[in-house]
């Protein structure tokens, strides 16, 4: 069924507390962690509990999900006191993605001015 565990993801592994993880907030359907390879001074994870291979993927599916996700990388950034942060979706392979369950990298903490857009 669309959402469900799949046995070989290091997401849904740290979602059931297989993998430990550095969280920084948790809701009943979101959890918030923090990357282990930092890029930024603040690098956090968002994710959905449920599987979905990408972001898109889970917004077509689960939009009130996708939502709280938003909604959550807001909360942590203003948890860790950064007022201007940038939300990153990497999707494919091509374009970094190397995680296949649906996540938004929340990066702050240092200017990040020069566009990619
Ligand atoms: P992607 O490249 O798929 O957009 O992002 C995956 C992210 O997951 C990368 O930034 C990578 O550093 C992070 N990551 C990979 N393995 C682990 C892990 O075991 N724990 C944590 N906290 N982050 C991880
Ligand atoms: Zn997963």
């Amino acid at each position: 069924m669309a959402g469900e565990p799949q046995p070989d993801c290091l997401f849904c592994k740290i979602v059931a507390g297989e993998i430990p993880a550095t969280v920084v907030r948790k809701t009943e359907r979101v959890l918030a962690f923090r990357d282990i390879a930092p890029k930024a001074p603040l690098h956090v994870l968002v994710i959905p509990h449920v599987h979905y291979p990408n972001a898109a993927e889970l917004a077509a599916a689960e939009p009130e999900i996708a939502g709280e996700l938003l909604a959550e990388a807001g909360a942590v950034a203003r948890d860790e006191g950064v007022e201007d942060y940038r939300l990153i979706f990497n999707t494919g392979a091509g374009a970094g993605q190397t995680i296949f369950h649906a996540h938004v990298h929340v990066l702050g903490g240092k200017p990040m001015t020069e566009s990619m857009v």
